[in-house]
């Protein structure tokens, strides 16, 4: 991979990143047509990465699909996919760890210990191996782009983080590679998020100010889907993550969901 872009870069060619995990749908597809017609080289890598991960069963029922993800990049214009082992990325020895401070305390953070540094540590190597002008990210993870893109400043990582919205099914549920796991009766009520983060932005956009408020009546509408269990509902600042008691500024909820032994996660803009 460091051969392969420095090839790139010298022959004055923008370079393109989309990290992924793997097991493409529609919403890693929508970030790699979007670098496509951003660079002249397009990555796009695909690392289950084990650092990340907080439970072993998460890890292991983690779907590979390498023979269609490989087709799709095909398909999309992807020029090469970097698909690294586990070994080579950790091998004997390795000891370092990125990590960002205040950004991954709360919010998913808060509940899945070592996860972010598992993130920040993989994109840092796929970054310097990649060495992308552009790097894409989705929204669907806020937490994770807002503390990639401080990551990248604070590390004077010379690329530009993008973001892009939350691709979604057509009933409203975010497109998730952990979606599959679903039976079809957690299908149906993994709906919630949505209608849960649809009642909250009704609330803020009619005029509720305080978060409690809005908290709670996105919590009820979770509550009435019997299969799902929440984990965590918080309003935070858009920019900082810190969690809010009112709405003044721009605003962002988001919430963690288990149906059965699947852990959803969705966000939006509030206002
Ligand atoms: P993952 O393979 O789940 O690690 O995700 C790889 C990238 O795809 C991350 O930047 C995610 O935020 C992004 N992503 C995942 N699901 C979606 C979606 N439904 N819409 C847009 N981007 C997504």
């Amino acid at each position: 991979m460091h051969a392969l872009s420095d090839e790139v870069r010298s022959a004055g060619k923008r370079i393109a990143l989309v990290p992924t995990m793997g097991a493409l749908h529609a919403g890693h597809l929508s970030l790699i047509d979007h670098a496509r017609a951003q660079a002249d080289f397009l990555v796009v890598s695909i690392f289950v990465n084990p650092l990340q991960f907080d439970r072993d069963a998460d890890l292991d029922a983690y779907p590979r699909t390498w023979e269609a993800d490989s087709a799709l990049c095909s398909e999309h214009g992807v020029d090469a996919i970097y698909a690294p082992t586990v070994p080579s990325m950790y091998p004997q020895g390795f000891a370092t760890k990125v990590t960002v401070a205040g950004l991954g305390q709360g919010l998913c953070g808060a509940h899945r210990p070592g996860h972010f540094d598992g993130v920040t540590t993989v994109v840092a190597k796929l970054f310097g191996a990649a060495k992308p002008h552009i790097a894409v990210f989705g929204q669907k993870d806020y937490q994770q782009l807002k503390i990639i893109t401080r990551m990248t400043a604070d590390l004077d990582m010379d690329l530009e983080v993008i973001g892009r919205p939350t691709l979604r099914e057509a009933d409203g549920l975010a497109m998730s590679s952990r979606n599959v796991h679903l039976s079809p009766e957690e299908r149906a009520q993994a709906l919630c998020l949505r209608r849960a983060l649809d009642k909250a932005r009704e609330l803020a956009q009619g005029g509720e100010r305080d978060v409690e408020t809005i908290k709670t009546a996105a919590a009820q509408v979770v509550e009435g889907a019997p299969l799902a269990r929440m984990e965590y509902l918080e309003v935070v600042d858009a920019d900082n993550l810190a969690p809010l008691a009112r709405l003044d500024g721009p605003a962002r909820m988001a919430m963690a969901v288990w149906l059965g032994t699947t852990r959803l996660i969705d966000n939006d803009a509030l206002n």
